[in-house]
């Protein structure tokens, strides 16, 4: 179902779409995580379970990245994240169903579960991985990597940007907006006072902002920054969203212009800690804090940061009152049959440190 092309049927011929998930993806209100937290209306949106096999919210994104890399006629395509990047392995692992080839040319992170999970997965899905040692280098590497499927292919790549966040992939999330829009005329939550959400790229929240606006609803977000303020900060957030805006109103004049120049939404950067996938306390107490009362099961590097903002600033009063909703974007599908007999030892030698280290902060 998608109710952007229910409201713009326009862009529902210009811009390219394959169906990958379940949509909408449920909304649960978070009894007993709220009564702890004394706030009385409490909503988790749910994109975990996007999808059957594989979800999170990139599949938002894939859906219109992958549509127009077949649309396109492409055989290969080409993406590039941290060596975890759930974008990488959720390209991987619907690019592979779909028949299309991968290229994910990976940059170095600390170590983490779901770091294995996610190189495993795309080992699985045969994805040609290119670990590189700095964002120095990725731009030559990555020339390198497109030249030599040129020659394969006798076509170069379908280059997909990093998370997914280039304006045809944050339309996903202008569309979540919609859906979003339909749950709360269906009165399965109130319109919420403000929203939660794990800020990368910077796609995701802004394809919400600009589809909470279109779509008529004044909700406030909460970007909530997992890279240093130098990378996620609001000018680079307006800036995203601009450049989607006007390439909706390009593939559909009826799109509104949407008015970045207000306080519609905050850029948090205090979450971070000491940097990108780097546990925090207060990560560590959320994940806990969320599955001992809700049972939802959150990561270090994204939702675990959201959720303690949110914890924070229900601490300190400033959502007494509110309707809240906090956006899960971890995929929360079990993928152990998928990575299922699959070797570390079969990935490039220098991503084989994610399964011999111990994760940071881990004595020995
Ligand atoms: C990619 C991702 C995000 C953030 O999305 P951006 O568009 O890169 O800001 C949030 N949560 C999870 C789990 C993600 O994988």
């Amino acid at each position: 179902m998608i109710c952007l092309f229910d409201r713009f049927p326009v862009l529902g011929q210009t811009l390219p779409h394959v169906d990958l998930g379940e949509f909408p993806t449920p909304v649960r209100k978070l009894v007993s995580l709220g009564d702890l937290l004394g706030i009385r209306s409490l909503y988790v949106k749910d994109d975990g379970v996007s999808a059957p096999l594989y979800g999170g919210s990139k599949v938002r994104k894939l859906e219109f990245l992958l549509g127009g890399a077949l649309r396109n006629g492409a055989k290969t395509v080409l993406t590039f994240g941290y060596a975890g990047s759930n974008h990488a392995a959720t390209t991987a692992f619907y690019g592979d169903r779909l028949g299309l080839r991968t290229v994910s040319m990976l940059l170095p992170q600390p170590p983490a579960d779901y770091v294995r999970t996610n190189l495993l997965l795309q080992l699985a899905s045969g994805t040609e991985l290119r670990p590189c040692s700095s964002a120095g280098t990725l731009l030559l590497d990555a020339l390198r990597v497109l030249a030599a499927h040129r020659m394969k292919d006798g076509r170069f790549p379908e280059i997909i940007f990093p998370g997914g966040s280039s304006p045809a992939g944050i339309a996903g999330f202008v569309n979540a907006a919609f859906e979003l829009k339909q749950q709360v005329e269906a009165g399965i939550l109130p319109a919420p006072d403000c929203i939660y959400i794990a800020a990368g790229t910077m796609g995701t929240a802004a394809g919400l902002l600009l589809g909470l606006r279109a779509a008529g609803l004044p909700t406030e977000v909460m970007a909530i920054s997992v890279l240093p303020g130098k990378y996620v900060n609001a000018d680079r957030l307006a800036a995203i969203c601009r450049r989607a805006n006007a390439f909706l109103r390009r593939n559909d004049g009826a799109f509104p212009v949407v008015d970045m120049s207000g306080r519609q939404f905050h850029v948090r950067s205090g979450f971070v800690g000491t940097g990108y996938a780097a546990p925090t306390p207060g990560g560590i107490e959320a994940i806990r804090l969320t599955r001992e009362t809700e049972g939802i099961a959150l990561e270090g590097t994204y939702t675990g940061k959201t959720m303690a903002a949110l914890l924070a600033d229900a601490r300190s009063g400033a959502l007494d009152g509110k309707t809240v909703l906090f956006w899960n974007t971890f995929n929360g599908r079990p993928v152990e049959n998928a990575v299922a007999g699959q070797n570390y030892r079969d990935l490039p030698a220098p991503l084989h440190r994610y399964f011999e280290d111990p994760p940071e902060g881990t004595p020995g």
